[in-house]
């Protein structure tokens, strides 16, 4: 296993990447070398599907923190694009990529697993986003802004909503670990063997933001990162295994969860998640007053220190 830092070093091209945009500089290799890229998109519907692309890698820039649907007939198709000849890469999280294990030492198939906190039920972001935005026609939804975790509903250009993740009530139950699928706080998947040719995540830790945190387990996943042309930089796995977050252990349950599921039993998931967060955004603008005093209090101690 080896272990690097890596980034493109292109702003404008590392630009609706989550990280480093190392995903998409493998899907542009391949492309470029004749092959297929399968990965997570919206579907016209705003549902999040695993789909392939032979041209355009852009709308799969980005995470989306849900699960997204991987159809019998789209691993069909990647089986039948390996028969043809072609190489196919593959970006998906630990299970999804574990679904592949009879693939999974084909020597034109290239498995990225990508490091994993958890998803939401696909079900509960369609609630989530007709409730935000009832009737409106969207054509993006994002949860990150490169480091920064916000939730934004876009219409075209038109932004129609945009939080952080301390003020949505989706992205705070993510994070939290209150609404993740049952099986993701038991999953398996959460520890340093991974199921790809190379593993992808945030390089948490790392002195700047927009870099990815890479390991490569296979020749064939080294090659391909040494091909794609993102800046390397060799690391530690223990560096970043320090951030434990999806490396180590599965997210823990939130101790609101038995509440939002009891909730959940009557409410749709809008409605459930805000009644169990309730008494958190009641208090919070109390918490950020705070927080900005004790900045204050701190800039004034510096100041007179600095005398
Ligand atoms: C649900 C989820 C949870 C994550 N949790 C963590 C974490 O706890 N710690 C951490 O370090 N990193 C986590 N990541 C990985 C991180 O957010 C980045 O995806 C990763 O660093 C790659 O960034 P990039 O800039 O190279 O990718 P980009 O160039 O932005 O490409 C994004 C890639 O992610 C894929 N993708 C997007 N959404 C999904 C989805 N729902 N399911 C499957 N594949 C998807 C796309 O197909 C694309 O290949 C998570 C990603 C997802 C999707
Ligand atoms: S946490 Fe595990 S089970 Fe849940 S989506 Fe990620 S890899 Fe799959």
């Amino acid at each position: 296993m080896k272990v690097y830092a890596a980034w493109n070093p292109s702003e404008e091209q590392r630009r609706g990447s989550s990280s480093g945009g190392v995903a998409t500089m493998l899907a542009r290799a391949v492309l470029d070398a004749g092959g297929v890229y399968f990965g997570t998109r919206w579907d016209e519907r705003m549902r999040p599907v695993v789909a392939w692309t032979e041209t355009d890698v852009a709308p799969f820039k980005g995470s989306r923190y849900v699960q997204s649907h991987f159809d019998a007939s789209v691993r069909e198709q990647l089986e039948r694009f390996l028969e043809e000849g072609r190489t196919v890469l593959f970006v998906g999280t630990p299970c999804q990529v574990a679904a592949l294990q009879t693939l999974r030492e084909h020597p034109r198939l290239i498995c990225v697993d990508l490091i994993c906190h958890g998803t939401v039920p696909a079900s509960s972001l369609e609630q989530e986003l007709a409730y935000l935005a009832p009737g409106a026609s969207l054509t993006d939804v994002r949860f990150r802004e490169g480091p920064l975790y916000q939730m934004s509903l876009w219409e075209k250009e038109r932004c129609l909503y945009r939080r952080s993740a301390a003020l949505s009530p989706y992205l705070y139950a993510f994070l939290s670990g209150l609404s993740l699928r049952e099986a993701c706080y038991r999953c398996p998947y959460a520890r340093p063997e991974r199921t790809g040719d190379i593993t992808l995540g945030d390089f948490i830790g790392y002195p700047r933001p927009g870099v990815s945190f890479v390991m490569t387990h296979t020749p064939k996943g080294e090659e391909w990162l040494k091909r794609c042309g993102a800046v390397l930089e060799a690391r530690s796995f223990e560096e970043r295994a320090a951030y434990r977050p999806g490396l180590l252990e599965p997210t823990a349950p939130s101790p609101l969860c038995p509440v939002f599921l009891k909730h959940l039993e009557r409410l749709p998931f809008p409605q459930a998640v805000r009644k169990t967060l309730r008494g958190y955004f009641r208090g919070l603008p109390f918490r950020q007053a705070w927080k900005w005093l004790h900045h204050q209090a701190y800039l004034v101690k510096s100041f007179i220190k600095g005398k």
